[in-house]
């Protein structure tokens, strides 16, 4: 452990390095982390709903634009090459940073959210019949919800949903349970984006798979925070956003098994996807180009490449140990907080801290907290059915990333003093 680094001290903002992890130097790489909000620092507490970038992302984007733009795949001059050299290399480090078997295993998407409805659309179309079931759990974003209830709905099939306890954990007896012949998928969440509740994914897949269901993983809030190992996880289908995990909007992946990709259905229609085309037939392309119709976000790929260094730069096992430090420092002060009550509260969590305070709504907590320069978020959290689980309409959200520190949390909790003092 670092004692007094000397630029440390000058820096309100930073405690001593945890496992060897300097958060101060981190913290160098995310300019924006240097804003003021209303004449205060910026705290910012709401890295679930996106994260900052640092440095080296917007370096990565804009050289790619000074140097390298063209269309990829299909010229043969310098410049295309250059760009579908730089597209194909972030599809190599995706694979690496998932441990996937092949590059060709990885389809660049929108993100998240395209990649749910990519597989529903081409695995449910071809897999999912009237009668049969796919199976979710009741602590789901909105993404990994709606694009199986309208599958279902599309083909007579059934919807069905694992409980959690009050903790927030699932239970993984009822799972089981719920597991059946008629089951044609599982869609689960590595990480809650509202409960923090990391999910036993290897275990879920090992039942799944006892029973011939495939798994699909929601990875939105794990890629930042854990190391992700689809196989050993083992899990059919894996989807990441890149702005979740210190990359650019509008880019993320889906990891799917070669015999999944192999025996789908393509997305959508257009140039790339092809081999040959006449009016009569088309010869779809191999994967992962089967998946990805049109030109491909190129800078968003490069920026999310960018990010995966970051990452793994900062080292994924101190980044953990880091996070889970500032996590526990935060839930240790906040149950300390008159009237404040945590939801989600499960053993194994990651650093999003849910909370109600009495019968303050969470939206004004949220204002309150803006005034104070602290950013976090209030409402549903794109997970209504997860909030009529615990009778709420609302939660107020800390979440945290690796340039976190417990001066942030310090901060909350002197915000939600003058919360107090506002509704006494
Ligand atoms: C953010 C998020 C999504 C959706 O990701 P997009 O990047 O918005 O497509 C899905 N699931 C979880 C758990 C998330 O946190």
């Amino acid at each position: 452990m670092v004692k007094n680094h000397p630029q440390m001290m000058n820096n309100p903002h930073v405690t001593s390095p945890v496992g060897g992890f300097d958060v101060w130097r981190v913290r160098q790489e995310f300019p924006i982390l240097k804003e003021t909000v209303y004449g205060k620092p910026l705290v910012y507490l709401d890295s679930a709903a996106t994260s900052q970038k640092p440095q080296r992302v917007m370096d990565a984007m804009s050289h790619f634009f000074l140097r390298e733009n063209a269309n990829v795949h299909r010229g043969v001059h310098y410049l295309s090459e250059r760009a579908t050299e730089a597209y194909e290399n972030a599809r190599v480090k995706v694979a690496r940073f998932l441990n996937a078997k092949h590059a060709n295993e990885i389809i660049f998407v929108r993100g998240t959210t395209e990649a749910v409805n990519l597989v529903a659309a081409t695995f449910g179309k071809a897999q999912v019949g009237p009668g049969d079931e796919v199976l979710i759990t009741a602590m789901e974003h909105h993404s990994n919800i709606v694009p199986w209830q309208m599958l279902c709905q599309e083909k007579g099939a059934h919807l069905r949903v694992t409980p959690i306890n009050d903790a927030g954990e699932l239970i993984l007896s009822e799972m089981e349970r719920l597991i059946g012949p008629k089951t044609k998928l599982v869609a689960v969440t590595h990480i809650s984006n509202v409960l923090g509740t990391i999910n036993p994914i290897q275990e879920i897949v090992k039942m799944a798979h006892a029973k011939g269901a495939p798994v699909f993983v929601d990875g939105a809030q794990a890629a930042p925070h854990l190391p992700i190992d689809v196989q050993a996880l083992d899990c059919d289908f894996y989807a990441i956003s890149g702005h979740k995990m210190y990359g650019p909007t509008g880019i993320g992946t889906l990891y799917g098994k070669r015999e999944w990709l192999d025996a789908m259905p393509p997305y959508q229609g257009g140039g790339d996807m092809i081999l040959s085309v006449s009016f009569e037939k088309t010869v779809y392309n191999k994967p992962p180009n089967k998946f990805e119709a049109g030109t491909p976000n190129m800078a968003g790929a490069v920026g999310m490449a960018a990010a995966i260094d970051f990452v793994m730069d900062v080292e994924h096992h101190s980044l953990v140990t880091h996070e889970h430090d500032v996590l526990a420092y935060g839930m240790a002060a906040l149950s300390t907080f008159p009237g404040l009550r945590l939801i989600g509260t499960a053993s194994a969590k990651s650093g999003v801290i849910s909370f109600v305070l009495d019968d303050i709504h969470p939206h004004d907590i949220g204002t309150i907290l803006d005034r104070e320069g602290i950013a976090i978020r209030t409402g549903h959290h794109c997970a209504q059915p997860l909030m009529n689980r615990f009778g709420l309409p609302a939660t107020a959200r800390a979440s945290l990333a690796c340039y976190n520190t417990r001066h942030d949390i310090d901060a909350l909790m002197a915000g939600l003093a003058k919360v107090r003092e506002v509704f006494r």
